[in-house]
């Protein structure tokens, strides 16, 4: 392609609004445009680099058995009042009336509409598996949509959808996806983990996330520092066993603590360990209220919380319900008398704390050398914290570390929750009515295109990894007005095409300077210069990955080229 005839408008300054690199390179090497917030036009370089990443997501879907169809993002409102989804997907599901009034979703994501469509189609076992997949458009009505292709309102998802006659037979697709997201994140040359996000089934297998690392993600992972173990931290169990010290338990006693409020700032002025502070919080868990207990260190960690009350809502209680209810401020508050109706579980920490020290619900009082099980009564203790660094991994192997990851995929077993909703029926074996089953697993497909961009950059620009660059090579006269130069490049150009090497000729009538930094910005892996030595019939050859340099004979340049695109 001749640089003069497409459309690669280069910015010299960082867009204002753009705070991460993927952002700010994408903008400024031409790739794609803002629109309104949240949704962007993807320029010629950047639907190649789009569709290149598609085009191994499609390989590997193909390799694991999917079929590719395309279903519409014009969704009627019915099917998803079947499945509750109308009401509680809240204003994040972009709704829309036609001229008829009748309302529409645009679809955020697909399982009504293809639930509805394979139960209509697949009468039979026979026909099970089926595993069918889309690269599509989808709108959701971010509170903030940020991050340039991170966080869009409109981005393009692979979606793809797996139905069942049995657990066993989604197991096996399940792992199949798993192998197929690994081969494609492995392919777009990124740094990735594959972790657990559910730790409902224990060592969960039942959904994982892929994360690419990087400073920027927005979600935490907790892996092992020797074993392949990683799970989300909302997620992440925590095996510990708390040693009990052998200290003897002293006599409760309550003392002022005027104006201290905060763990932190209770145990500096009692001068003990944090470790040996109770905290205690008030959650409202849907319609009653629950206190909840962890060691001083630790943090409570909402989802289990709710996992474990099996729970649709917890909140923190606000300071008028914890005024109202136990009589003291929020800093005061402990498990020491608290009014019958409200349940009091802790975490396991909790259980072998001696002589600890917690709000005594009275304001600016704590009670000292308090002791679980004699002072306060606690109806479960059970896994309520965030993991933490150095804890053990929950595997057995190793210690935990954190990393910062951008979910780029999510692969998931929904059994028969759509299903059963949306009446997906099939005849068995044994000509009985019988309910699907069915996973589900979703790449962002313009998040991924970011994230590469993520791990893929330096100060001047992109580092497009192989399989994703726009063209493979940059050529560049640095003088069309000279004749030599420009016969030389020209005869280049016609070269790598033959040898079917994609080529962006800079040929524009442009300073060197410009073309220079352009190239850089823009990120092709090899960029030839045809400059002074064209008359010899030399040119510079420059790799952007490291910024290697050497001189080339025109006769070797095929061979060469071939050779670093290996
Ligand atoms: P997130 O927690 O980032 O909001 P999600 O859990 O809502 O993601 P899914 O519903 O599982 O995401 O969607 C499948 C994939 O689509 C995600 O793994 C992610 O890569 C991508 N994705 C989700 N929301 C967006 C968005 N607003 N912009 C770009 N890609 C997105
Ligand atoms: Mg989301």
């Amino acid at each position: 392609m001749r640089q003069s005839q497409t459309l690669i408008p280069t910015l010299k300054e960082t867009p204002a609004d753009a705070e991460i690199k993927s952002h700010q390179l994408l903008v400024r090497a031409g790739f794609i445009r803002q629109t309104a917030s949240g949704v962007y036009s993807f320029l010629p370089m950047g639907n190649k680099v789009l569709k290149n990443v598609e085009k191994i997501v499609r390989e590997e879907m193909e390799k694991a058995g999917a079929v590719e169809m395309l279903m519409p993002a014009l969704q009627l409102s019915d099917l998803w009042k079947e499945t509750g989804r109308w009401y509680t997907m809240g204003p994040e599901l972009m709704r829309l009336n036609d001229r008829h009034e009748r309302e529409f979703a645009l679809g955020a994501t697909h399982e009504e509409v293809v639930t509805s469509l394979i139960g209509d189609e697949v009468k039979s076992y026979k026909k099970l598996p089926l595993y069918v997949y889309q690269i599509q458009t989808k709108f959701r009505d971010e509170k903030r949509p940020r991050f340039g292709l991170l966080r869009g309102r409109e981005f393009i998802m692979k979606d793809a959808y797996t139905f069942h006659t049995d657990q066993e037979s989604l197991d096996e697709a399940y792992q199949k996806m798993y192998q197929a997201y690994s081969n494609i994140f492995t392919r777009c040359g990124l740094n990735f983990r594959a972790v657990i996000a559910d730790s409902g089934a224990m060592g969960g297998k039942d959904t994982h996330e892929f994360m690419v690392l990087s400073e920027i993600g927005e979600d935490t992972i907790a892996y092992s520092d020797t074993s392949d173990f990683a799970a989300n931290i909302e997620m992440a169990p925590v095996h510990v066993t708390y040693e009990q010290s052998d200290e003897a338990a002293l006599d409760l006693e309550m003392v002022d603590t005027p104006g201290y409020k905060t763990m932190v700032e209770v145990s500096e002025f009692l001068g003990l360990p944090l470790e040996q502070g109770i905290k205690s919080l008030l959650f409202k868990v849907d319609e009653r209220f629950v206190l909840v207990l962890s060691r001083g260190d630790h943090e409570i960690n909402d989802i289990k919380l709710k996992n474990a009350l099996a729970a649709t809502n917890v909140e923190l209680a606000s300071e008028h319900e914890t005024k109202q209810l136990l009589n003291t401020e929020v800093g005061s508050v402990g498990p020491i008398d608290v009014p019958e109706d409200i349940e009091v579980i802790a975490d396991h920490a909790v259980s072998v704390i001696r002589n600890g020290y917690c709000g005594a619900n009275k304001n600016d009082k704590h009670y000292r050398n308090v002791n679980p099980d004699r002072d306060f009564k606690v109806s479960s203790y059970q896994d309520l914290r965030f993991i933490q660094e150095g804890d053990p991994s929950p595997d057995g192997q190793g210690k935990i570390k954190f990393a910062k990851g951008i979910e780029v995929g999510h692969i998931f077993k929904l059994g028969q929750f759509y299903a059963e909703k949306l009446g997906a029926q099939y005849l068995n074996e044994q000509g009985k009515q019988a309910t699907m089953t069915m996973g589900c697993y979703g790449i962002g497909v313009s998040r991924t295109l970011a994230a590469i961009v993520e791990q893929y950059h330096d100060d001047n620009g992109i580092k497009w990894p192989k399989e994703i660059t726009p063209y493979h090579v940059h050529l560049i006269a640095v003088n069309p007005k000279n004749q030599e130069q420009q016969v030389l490049a020209e005869k280049i150009y016609e070269q790598l095409q033959e040898n079917n090497i994609s080529v962006l000729f800079d040929d524009r009538k442009e300073r060197p300077g410009v073309k220079f930094a352009d190239s850089d910005l823009i990120g092709l892996p090899v960029r030839i210069t045809v400059g002074k030595k064209a008359a010899e019939g030399y040119v510079e050859c420059k790799l952007r990955e490291n910024g290697e340099q050497e001189d080339l004979h025109v006769s070797e340049l095929i061979d060469k080229i071939n050779s670093l695109l290996k």
